[in-house]
């Protein structure tokens, strides 16, 4: 409203402002909280993942490990077999071959000698040229130690593809007379990859003790029996077990966890890409974005149409406020706020009280003011009212030309009335006379108690004649009338019409004020006029 400045208002707060601050208020702690939670959340979810990723990592580990031992374990069987012992090796040819067959474990079993020449080779028939055992430096230390050792992998000589052996002393009368080899090919970790079902996506790897990569879930063809990133190498060397930011070797980003067997140094590597896990995060902030948007945009809405209405509903009092302060009928305003009809009602009937108290305000005046007018003692108008009279009668007869006249009445030898019979008596002359004088004039005629014992009338359009007339008859009546308490009363009457030259209705009143006194010069009980 414009004119609030001027009422040092200006600046007050709109009931839409403070609602929308409010929902601000109630919403922004609870969104806050949402999102703190939501990264708490996120971030505890991460690490469960982690955690259930390296879990899974360990138990993949120990499978590999126990698929090492089970090769092992066959190799153990076969270095004792009774062939050996007569150096019978197409016998222990047949043999290695059946057991090879029957464990279902390991590509082929190899015997090689103290210079490395392969003496048996089950992916050959027996007698077949053979080549030297792929890792003579294996074949030498299981020599020397008389332990067995399971190698990295490295590529065959037979099958020039990348296997791994696990190479076992032959020992003949206490004398490490062969080595025997088991060969694997990565191929047969595959099955403990392809147990876990990965989403897809994700890159999981086994990794021989060197950082060589035995099995793959994705590009095996092309990446088994090369090394891993020189990161992951780095640090399943520092630690045997982890997590970390890296580039895999077809260069996806992943958040990857490792598991490194403390018995046979081959880990596992699983690999979540991040844009997979960087795609759920951003799904799963859109929604919570989207929600927490939407929950604002409708609180806010919400306290925006709860303020138009509440200010509809107190602006709606201004009108009835206003009819109240003009003294009109005060309007009961639509409005949709129960407290806002409440001051609605009461305004109405606060106006209804006003208009009552109005009205008996007004009475009370206009009895004030009749009272004003009246003489009390004789119940005739006063001088007040005998002044107004006689202003009204003159602007008439100035602008109609018709003169009016005054009969300036006096009654004769009063105060001896009073000072002889007392006040009483002369109050009772007074209000007699008052009743002489309204039954001698004319319903037209105004008269009124001037003084003390003076009376005045004016007798409207009437001619100096007409006047006389009239006062002949009251001064006769007086003369005639017999007053209770006094008896005889006589009153003098001076009559003046209104003239032309006259300024103002003081005039005619001096004028028979004058001759009124002429009459009481020449005895009383007469009329005179000028
Ligand atoms: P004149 O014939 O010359 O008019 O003589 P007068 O005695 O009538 O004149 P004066 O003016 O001397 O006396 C008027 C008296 O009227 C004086 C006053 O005490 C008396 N008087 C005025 N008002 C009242 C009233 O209300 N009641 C009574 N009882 N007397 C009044
Ligand atoms: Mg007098
Ligand atoms: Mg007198």
């Amino acid at each position: 409203m414009k004119n609030l400045r001027s009422f040092g208002f200006a600046s007050r707060w709109r009931i839409g402002t403070m609602l929308l601050w409010l929902v601000l208020a109630c919403l922004l702690p609870g969104i806050l909280g949402v999102v703190v939670l939501f990264s708490r959340e996120y971030l505890n979810g991460r690490a469960q993942l982690e955690r259930d990723m390296i879990a899974t990592a360990r138990a993949m580990v120990q499978s590999v490990d126990s698929q090492l031992f089970r090769a092992k374990t066959v190799g153990q069987v076969l270095v004792t077999s009774s062939a050996l012992i007569p150096h019978d090796l197409a016998g222990f040819h047949r043999r290695a071959r059946d057991v090879i067959a029957t464990a279902n474990v390991g590509m082929n079993v190899v015997l090689s000698d103290e210079n490395g020449q392969q003496l048996v080779n089950t992916l050959r028939e027996f007698g077949e040229p053979l080549p030297q055992h792929g890792r003579p430096e294996i074949l030498r230390r299981v020599f020397e130690t008389g332990q067995p050792v399971i190698s990295e992998i490295y590529v065959g000589g037979v099958l020039r593809k990348p296997v791994l052996s696990i190479d076992l002393p032959v020992t003949l009368a206490g004398k490490v007379a062969y080595v025997l080899s088991i060969g694997l090919l990565p191929n047969d970790f595959n099955a403990i990859l392809a147990a876990q079902s990965f989403p897809p996506g994700w890159v999981s790897a086994i990794f021989d003790p060197t950082g060589t990569i035995a099995a793959r879930t994705h590009a095996s063809e092309e990446f088994v029996g090369q090394k891993g990133t020189a990161e992951y190498i780095q640090r399943i060397s520092e630690s045997p077990e982890g997590s970390m930011k890296t580039i895999t070797r077809e260069g996806i980003p992943t958040l990857s966890v490792w598991s490194r067997s403390s018995v046979t140094g081959w880990s596992v590597g699983i690999g979540i890409p991040r844009a997979i896990l960087e795609r759920d995060l951003m799904h799963t902030m859109t929604w919570l974005a989207a929600g927490l948007v939407t929950l604002l945009f409708v609180g806010l809405c919400l306290a925006w149409l709860a303020g138009r209405r509440i200010a509809g509903s107190v602006r709606a009092l201004t009108a009835p406020a206003i009819a109240l302060g003009h003294g009109q009928s005060v309007p009961i305003p639509g409005v949709s706020i129960h407290e806002a009809a409440e001051v609605a009602v009461a305004l109405r009937q606060t106006g209804e009280l006003l208009a009552a108290r109005t009205a008996a305000l007004e009475a009370a005046n206009r009895e004030l003011e009749q009272l004003a007018r009246v003489d009390t003692l004789t119940g005739l108008q006063n001088r007040k009212s005998a002044n107004e009279r006689l202003h009204l009668e003159f602007l008439r007869f100035k602008r109609s030309g018709r003169p009016y006249c005054v009969l300036f009445m006096d009654i004769d030898c009063f105060k001896e009335i009073n000072d002889t019979l007392g006040h009483e008596a002369g109050d009772q002359v007074l209000r007699q006379m008052a009743t002489v004088l309204k039954d001698s004039l004319r319903e037209t005629d105004f008269v009124a108690r001037y003084g003390g014992e003076e009376f005045l009338a004016i007798l409207s359009e009437t001619t100096v004649q007409g006047a006389l007339a009239t006062a002949e008859i009251v001064r006769r009546t007086v003369a005639e009338q017999s007053f209770l308490l006094v008896g005889q009363v006589t009153v003098s009457i001076g009559v003046a019409t209104a003239l032309d030259e006259d300024k103002n209705e003081e005039g005619a009143v001096r004028r028979a004020d004058t001759v009124l006194y002429q009459a009481k010069a020449c005895g009383r009980n007469a009329v005179r006029s000028c």
